[in-house]
């Protein structure tokens, strides 16, 4: 075996200085790649997005179970292996994002969760055929969901939405409140296999909806003409959401209404 010694080829540049004030979503960030790696970064540019592996300088790698962090403390604990903690035997961190845009060595990035300071260990392109498996599921989300704070259910959800969109716009956000008031409702993992939607909705709002339910053809219609109304149906029960004719005018406008004022008429048989 050749001997595993890492070089730390750039640093995080963030205004995120400890943990206390790190969004669950990370934030925009920087990754400044040190001037004799800039070589390396040639074709980069041909990218959306990339992945960036870091070395979590800070922290414990002495600990193999650890409770999972965006759920309540009373959960049990878990292998690290089968989580996201930073907390590893080797401390590696490993996040997909988009790059906004390259300044000569900076990349500046989105949804970052490294510190500043954070050292850098590689950089490789995101591709799109290898690396994003739409029907992959996880453990289950709603079960996760109910022990979050609402407003972090919603931010995670819209992340996933905007994913398969390309962006996050009102559109998006409106489909992923639709999305979130299904599995409030139903009790159940948006990827469950008999829950099913027919939705006549603009593009934006269908791409959030199949994106969140991860639904192909036969889980989710789109139906034509707008008439801006999403039925859900699961073994024979029934919701039905029509979305209000009221102007949003951004995505947290929607994303901090109640449901009543994001959706007209909430039909639950
Ligand atoms: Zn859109």
């Amino acid at each position: 075996m050749s001997n595993p010694e890492l070089k730390f080829i750039g640093k995080i540049v963030s205004s995120k200085k400890d943990s206390s004030n790190m969004p669950l979503q990370g934030a925009n960030a920087q990754v400044v790649i040190f001037d004799e790696y800039t070589d390396a970064l040639d074709g980069l540019d041909k990218y959306s997005h990339v992945w960036i592996v870091s070395w979590l300088h800070k922290a414990d790698r002495d600990r193999l179970k650890v409770v999972p962090k965006r759920v309540s403390a009373d959960s049990p604990p878990r292998g690290v292996f089968s989580l996201r903690s930073p907390i590893r035997p080797n401390p590696l961190g490993l996040t997909a994002s988009k790059l906004i845009k390259r300044e000569g060595n900076t990349l500046h990035l989105d949804h970052v969760d490294f510190l500043d300071g954070t050292p850098v260990v590689d950089v490789k392109p995101y591709s799109v055929g290898w690396d994003s498996i739409f029907s992959a599921w996880n453990n289950s989300t709603y079960e996760t969901y109910i022990k979050m704070p609402i407003a972090d259910v919603f931010a995670d959800m819209l992340r996933q939405a905007a994913n398969f969109h390309g962006d996050a716009c009102v559109g998006v956000a409106i489909g992923t409140r639709a999305a979130n008031l299904a599995m409030r409702h139903f009790k159940c993992d948006m990827q469950t296999k008999s829950l099913t939607v027919s939705a006549s909705v603009r593009g934006c709002t269908a791409d959030a909806i199949q994106g969140l339910l991860q639904a192909g053809n036969k889980r989710f219609i789109r139906v034509d003409p707008y008439e801006g109304k999403i039925v859900f149906t699961k073994d024979g029960a029934k919701l039905t959401l029509v979305i209000t004719n009221d102007k949003f005018h951004s995505v947290v406008e929607v994303m901090d209404a109640p449901d009543d004022k994001v959706f007209t008429s909430i039909e639950e048989d």
